[in-house]
C-alpha cells in the first residue's frame, strides 16, 4: 500500500520531450521549447514520455494516497494529483488554482431519456471547474509550461470558454501573465464574454468567425512571440487527460463501455485517446472504452471526414488529400460553421489528426446531431439536475442517437461529458423555455429549432393574490393529474 516516490525535477523533465506527429518527420524537441506546430513540417506536436525512466504507480488505486494530503495544492488539484501521468513539469513551476474538483453523477432521469437501463448513464460534470468549463484542466497544464519557458503574454482564439479560462488563470495567479483574447464577432455567448471582460483580459474582437480568429492568433503569436494557449498547444491536452482519470476514479477504477464527448476543435477527444493509450501501455487498465465524438450538424467536419469519407489515422498518415478536398469544398461553397452550440461551432478542427488516433485506439464512432436534438437534450439534462450549455448537451443527444441505432446497448455503461456550465449561455436556455415566441424564433428558429418539446414555461399571472393562489392550485392539479 506504500505509495511511490514523487518524481524529482530533473528526472521528470528529462524523460519528457515533444515530438512531431507526422511519422515521416518525427522531429523531437525539448520540453523547455514552445512550438505550436512542428518547425520542420508544420504538423501537430505531441508530448511524449520515456516511461521506463519515470516512477509510475503500480495501480491506479495508488493515487488514493493523495486524498489524505489534500492540503498540498498539488494533491488537491484534480489535474495534478495525477501528475505522475503527465510528468513534464517540475513541482515548483506548477500553476494551479484548484481545478478539477468535478463530479461523475449517476443520472437516471437523463438515462431514461437516452434509453439506458437504470444506473447505466453517468454525467461527468466539468462545469464545476473554476471558470465553469473543462478548459481549466488544459489551462493549468499550459500555464505551467508557459511558466517553465518564461512566457508572460499568453493568447488564444476562442468561441468563449478558452478565453474565459485564460482570463481566470491570468487574474487568479501571480506569475505576471497577461491575457490577450481573440474572438469572432457576434459568436460568443454572453456568460463567456462576461468572464473575459470581468477578469481583465485584453479582448480583441475580429470581424469574422472562430476559424478567422484562429488563423490570426497564430500569425500574431508568431510575429510577437506570444505564448499560444489554443488546443494546438500540446500541453493543454496533457491536462485534459485527467478528465478520464477522474472518470475512472469516480467509477472505482473501472473502465466504462463508452465515453461520449462533443467535438469542436477535438482537443478533448484527442486527450482522452492519449490518456487511454498511455494507461494501456503502462498496464494500468486492461480494457479500453469506446469513444463517441459528437458534432453539431452545422459544424460536421469530423463526421463528414470520418463517417462518410472514411478518413482514418493510418499511423499518422491520415489522408490529407481527402481532408484538403473537403476544406476546399467548404471554401468554394462559402459555408461557415453554424450551430446554437457555439463552443463547437468550428469547421476546421485543429486537432483532427490526434482525434483520428484516439478514434482508432478506442474503436470510436462519430455522429452529428441537429440543434433541435441538442436543445431537447439540454432541457432533459437540466431537468435531471445538472445544467449545461448547448455544446455539452451534444454528448447526451449523441448517446441517444447511438442508443436508437443500437450501437449503444441499454446495458452498456455510458459516460457523457458535460463540458460546460449552464450559465455560460443563458440566452439559449431562456429562448427555449421562455414564453416569448419572437425571441424563440430569433435565437432558435433561425437555427432550425422548431419545437421546445421539453420547455418549462414561466406562467404569467396578474399581480393579484387570489389569481396567484388559483394559478398555483391549477398547475399543481394539472401536475398530479399528469403524473
Ligand atoms: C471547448 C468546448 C468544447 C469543444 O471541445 P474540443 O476539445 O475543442 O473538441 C465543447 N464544449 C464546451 C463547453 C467547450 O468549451
Ligand atoms: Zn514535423
Amino acid at each position: 500500500m506504500a505509495g511511490y516516490s514523487i518524481p524529482t525535477t530533473e528526472r521528470s523533465t528529462e524523460a519528457a520531450y515533444q515530438q512531431c506527429l507526422n511519422p515521416s518527420c518525427s522531429a523531437t524537441f525539448g520540453i523547455d521549447e514552445a512550438h505550436f506546430s512542428c518547425p520542420k513540417c508544420g504538423d501537430l506536436v505531441d508530448v511524449v514520455y520515456d516511461w521506463d525512466r519515470l516512477p509510475v504507480p503500480r495501480a491506479l488505486s495508488d493515487f488514493e494516497a493523495k486524498w489524505s494530503r489534500r492540503l498540498d495544492p498539488l494533491c488537491f488539484s484534480g489535474v495534478w494529483r495525477f501528475r505522475e501521468l503527465l510528468p513534464f513539469a517540475p513541482a515548483d513551476r506548477i500553476v494551479t488554482i484548484g481545478e478539477g474538483q468535478t463530479l461523475l453523477q449517476r443520472a437516471d432521469k437523463v438515462g431514461a431519456f437516452v434509453g439506458m437501463s437504470t444506473g447505466n448513464l453517468m454525467l461527468q460534470y466539468e462545469g464545476m471547474n473554476p471558470s465553469g468549463s473543462f478548459k481549466d484542466n488544459g489551462m493549468t497544464a499550459a500555464f505551467t509550461h508557459a511558466r517553465m519557458v518564461g512566457a508572460r503574454r499568453v493568447a488564444c482564439a476562442s468561441t468563449g470558454n478558452t478565453s474565459a479560462a485564460l482570463a481566470v488563470y491570468c487574474s487568479a495567479t501571480d506569475h505576471g501573465f497577461k491575457a490577450i483574447i481573440f474572438i469572432g464577432s457576434g459568436k460568443i455567448a454572453y456568460g463567456k464574454l462576461a468572464q473575459a471582460l470581468d477578469h481583465g483580459a485584453l479582448t480583441v474582437q475580429i470581424v469574422g468567425d472562430f476559424d478567422d480568429a484562429m488563423t490570426r492568433v497564430r500569425e500574431v503569436s508568431d510575429r510577437l512571440g506570444i505564448y499560444l494557449m489554443n488546443s494546438v498547444n500540446p500541453f493543454r491536452l496533457e491536462g485534459q487527460k485527467t478528465i478520464m482519470y477522474r472518470v475512472l476514479e469516480a467509477n472505482g477504477w473501472e473502465v466504462p463501455d463508452w465515453i461520449v464527448v462533443p467535438g469542436g476543435n477535438l482537443g478533448n477527444s484527442s486527450a482522452f485517446g492519449k490518456a487511454f493509450i498511455e494507461l494501456k501501455h503502462l498496464g494500468l487498465i486492461d480494457r479500453v472504452p469506446r469513444l463517441a465524438v459528437i458534432n453539431a450538424a452545422g459544424a460536421r467536419t469530423l463526421n463528414e471526414l470520418y463517417s462518410a469519407r472514411e478518413v482514418r489515422w493510418r499511423s499518422g498518415l491520415a489522408d490529407s488529400a481527402k481532408i484538403g478536398a473537403f476544406y476546399n469544398e467548404l471554401d468554394a461553397s462559402g459555408v461557415k460553421a453554424s450551430t446554437i452550440a457555439s463552443a463547437i461551432e468550428i469547421n476546421r478542427p485543429v486537432n483532427l489528426k490526434k482525434c483520428l488516433r484516439a478514434l482508432e485506439f478506442c474503436d470510436g464512432v462519430v455522429r452529428q446531431v441537429s440543434d433541435q436534438q441538442i436543445m431537447d437534450a439540454k432541457a432533459r439534462v437540466g431537468a435531471g439536475g445538472l445544467g449545461c450549455e448547448p455544446a455539452s448537451a451534444a454528448s447526451v443527444a449523441g448517446a441517444k442517437l447511438l442508443r436508437e441505432e443500437g450501437v449503444i446497448a441499454p446495458s452498456d455503461r455510458v459516460v457523457c461529458i458535460l463540458t460546460g456550465h449552464q450559465l455560460k449561455d443563458p440566452t439559449a436556455t431562456v429562448a427555449y423555455h421562455g414564453a416569448d415566441q419572437e425571441n424563440f424564433e430569433k435565437v432558435l428558429g433561425s437555427r432550425g429549432v422548431r419545437r421546445a418539446g421539453f420547455a418549462n414555461r414561466p406562467v404569467i399571472v396578474p399581480n393579484d393574490l387570489d389569481d396567484i393562489i388559483r394559478t398555483i392550485a391549477l398547475y399543481s392539479e394539472a401536475e398530479s393529474a399528469g403524473a
